[in-house]
């Protein structure tokens, strides 16, 4: 069956009696037991059922679906890719654990393991993210995980998770990927090596930038360790927001699509213009790992990175202020285009990867034409050349 079959057929359990193409909202938190024996379980370890915090219908249909995708034996949905993320670093790491992070990781992630893994007593190896088969000299007897994120965020750097996923698995450490930029659609974590995969359903799969979701992945038989000590935080994903995951994968494949063309053209055409410096997108030939990426994905996503040739903040701001279809906002995979000034905070790989020290931009291109897009960056490039004027 194709991804595109699939994303239309995946988690629609059928109902008892009656038939809709949806499954219900299952709000709820008490599961009543039709008997003493059925209360008393056994209950299945991965997906329990006795208690509402442990998942519900809606869940579980969003879940089913989500592991279709990814080609995974479980998943587990959380109330934020924030929350995929880190209790699932919080279940697999003990004090005294070695975790290896990738330099380009998405900050936030950065910002747990410095933070709550740091004071828990899990130490931090940051690492070039273009390493490959060379992380074998950065693994210690106690590394437990390997953190792996493909492009990474800001800066775009294509890694390689085969190679990676080879050495870790010779040495014992799992190797964890942050999906969230190609889903399960682009990128297919466990063909490429990894163990667990976690994404901001946020993003790409709600897609309309209405709720805050999370999901991890997994394949082989950490799903009972993970998901039993996921669930000692009691933090379940909330069935309205299940539904509307389940809801915005059904369209996903064409979202995607239109996302893809729709951000490599502006991707080639911004590239030329005389303000810009470089452009960061995985499909460009000049973007760092642009190979594995012809190797790995098949596509790219709306988001990629531009920097600008160097110029004043306030000038910046005079391109951004005033464009009409671009918001400035942070959680990008909707259906509207976004533009941000980003940061690529670094401690072991040096950034800019060049030689410019230009502003760096984010860019997410949604659905809207082209040349609406076009015409409203031009102006902007205008503006900001006019600021730019002594
Ligand atoms: C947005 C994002 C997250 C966090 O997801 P939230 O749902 O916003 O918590 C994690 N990783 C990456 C790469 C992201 O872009």
């Amino acid at each position: 069956m194709d991804d595109k079959t699939r994303l239309v057929t995946a988690g629609r359990p059928a109902g008892d009696g009656l038939h809709y193409v949806n499954p219900p909202v299952q709000r709820a938190s008490t599961v009543l037991f039709p008997s003493m024996a059925a209360l008393r379980g056994p209950r299945d370890p991965i997906r329990q059922t006795g208690y509402a915090r442990y998942g519900t219908t809606t869940s579980f249909a969003f879940e089913d679906a989500c592991a279709a995708i990814d080609g995974a034996d479980g998943a587990l949905a959380l109330p934020s890719g924030k929350a995929a993320i880190n209790l699932t670093l919080a279940a697999l790491l003990d004090p005294g654990d070695h975790l290896l992070m990738c330099d380009h990781v998405y900050g936030p992630t950065r910002d747990f393991c410095d933070g709550y893994l740091s004071r828990i007593g899990v130490e931090t190896t940051y690492y070039d993210p273009l390493l490959g088969a060379g992380i074998a000299e950065l693994l210690r007897p106690n590394t437990k995980l390997v953190f792996t994120e493909s492009p990474g965020s800001q800066t775009f750097e294509v890694m390689d998770l085969p190679a990676i996923s080879g050495v870790a698995r010779q040495r014992g450490a799992l190797v964890l990927l942050d999906n969230t930029w190609a889903t399960g659609l682009l990128f297919k974590p466990f063909d490429h090596g990894a163990d667990i995969c976690l994404q901001a359903a946020t993003k790409y799969l709600v897609g309309h930038s209405d709720a805050m979701l999370g999901v991890v992945t997994w394949k082989g038989d950490i799903g009972e360790k993970l998901v039993s000590r996921v669930n000692e935080f009691g933090a379940p994903a909330a069935p309205d927001d299940c539904y509307l995951g389940l809801r915005g994968l059904r369209s996903m494949s064409a979202r995607l699509a239109q996302h893809e063309a729709h951000a490599f053209e502006i991707a080639k055409w911004i590239q030329d213009r005389p303000e810009v410096e470089r452009v960061l997108h995985p499909a460009l030939p000049d973007c760092p790992g642009h190979a594995l990426f012809k190797r790995d994905f098949l596509g790219s996503s709306g988001l990629f990175g531009v920097v600008l040739r160097p110029v004043a903040v306030e000038s910046v701001a005079a391109m951004l202020d005033g464009l009409r279809l671009f918001g400035m906002g942070f959680s990008w995979g909707g259906f509207e285009s976004l533009i941000i000034p980003a940061k690529a905070k670094r401690t072991v790989t040096p950034w800019p990867l060049r030689t410019t020290d230009g502003p760096l931009l984010r860019l997410h291109i949604g659905l809207e034409h082209t040349a609406d897009l076009k015409a409203d960056l031009d102006a902007g490039f205008a503006r900001l050349r006019a600021a730019a004027r002594p």
